[in-house]
């Protein structure tokens, strides 16, 4: 019998909800099953790393990453998952594009170190420790040590294609069942009936347009004297949100989600990345805020612009990793993302 093709599964630096979002595949996860021999998945299944790092380069047919690139640990599994596979997938927001663990480039280390362990009001460091990367310990009170080693924390989060070669790209906080089963299926067309993988690079299972392409709501591109925030109204089931005031990231966001926020009133985060032939998904967002404005006079703009509360973590809520204007507040970005401090 033709062995099944093989495939991994990591996380790095994310939340977990890409690796939730594969069991919403329900009954599909079955022709998962049938279709490949999971080889790695630490989040459900005990595989060690050392089982990884005895694999023959190549020898994984596919490999779905989804974490950002945070510390020395991620960037060690983020190179040796890419030498083990054929196939490498950005899979989901944080390996995409950076996502919430990215928001943190607006700090340096120094900084987020200094909330963590001193200033954050439910932190309790009276002798003010702080994590080491090699810390000497006792070991069984005889007078033996040991090293405990942590991962190096980086100075700056990276997405994987920021870090090693990807092969394709699965938008998504997470990523939606459909879109990960039409990834599978991709891949098994080509291993098991030879048809082409699509070209490099292409970002899998989304749309190529925007979210306001599939949105229900009807748009009339009404102009703006003030911005409002969710809790601040109810809004019109029928109504374009952004025509209502709220800050909704269509304009400026990929299609495929089908529109989930969107459909039940809530404001598109914009989870799924910019959308095709757009680099900068925040710029393209105050590129269509600034269409929308109903004033000339710039005093007025600043206070209705003054109504957007947290732009950075509005319009990059998903895509800082992946921001031209790079480090917010000035902050270097080093060619080895060695911590700076
Ligand atoms: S801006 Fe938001 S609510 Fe309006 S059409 Fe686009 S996705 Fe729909
Ligand atoms: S509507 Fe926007 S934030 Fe919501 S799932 Fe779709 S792309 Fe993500």
């Amino acid at each position: 019998m033709k062995d099944k093709a093989k495939l991994a599964l990591y996380w790095a630096s994310s939340c977990g909800g890409c690796e939730i979002a594969v069991l919403e595949l329900e009954e599909k996860i079955l022709d998962v099953a049938a279709a490949f021999d999971i080889v790695f998945w630490p989040v459900a299944i005990d595989f060690k790393v050392k089982d990884v790092e005895a694999m023959a380069d190549g020898s994984i047919d596919l490999c779905l990453f989804n974490g950002a690139v945070r510390n020395s640990d991620n960037e060690y599994m983020a190179r040796l998952l890419r030498a083990k596979s054929k196939v490498l997938v950005a899979f989901g927001s944080c390996a995409y594009e950076g996502c919430i663990p990215a928001l943190a480039n607006t700090r340096d280390p120094a900084t987020i170190y200094d909330w963590v362990y001193r200033d954050s009001p439910s932190t309790d460091n009276a002798e003010g420790v702080r994590p080491q990367t090699a810390n000497t310990v006792a070991l069984g009170g005889n007078g033996n040590t040991g090293t405990v080693e942590l991962p190096v924390f980086y100075d700056t989060v990276r997405t994987l294609d920021q870090t090693v070669d990807v092969d394709y790209y699965v938008p998504g906080c997470p990523p939606q069942a459909h879109q990960i089963q039409a990834v599978l299926e991709t891949v098994i067309d080509c291993l098991q009936n030879g048809k082409p993988l699509p070209p490099k690079g292409a970002v899998l299972g989304a749309g190529d347009k925007t979210c306001c392409d599939e949105c229900p709501r009807e748009r009339k591109e009404r102009k703006l004297k003030k911005f409002v925030r969710p809790h601040e109204i109810i809004p019109d089931p029928d109504l374009c949100l952004l025509d209502q005031g709220m800050v909704c990231m269509g304009p400026a966001t990929r299609s495929g989600c089908g529109g989930l926020c969107v459909a039940v009133g809530v404001p598109c985060r914009g989870c799924y990345g910019p959308p095709p032939n757009s680099l900068d998904q925040g710029t393209k967002m105050v590129s269509a805020l600034a269409s929308v404005i109903d004033s000339q006079d710039p005093e007025e703009i600043e206070r209705i612009l003054d109504g957007i509360v947290d732009p950075i973590g509005t319009f990059y809520r998903f895509s800082m990793g992946k921001a031209t204007l790079g480090r917010a507040l000035g902050a270097r970005i080093p060619e080895d993302g060695a911590p700076s401090s």
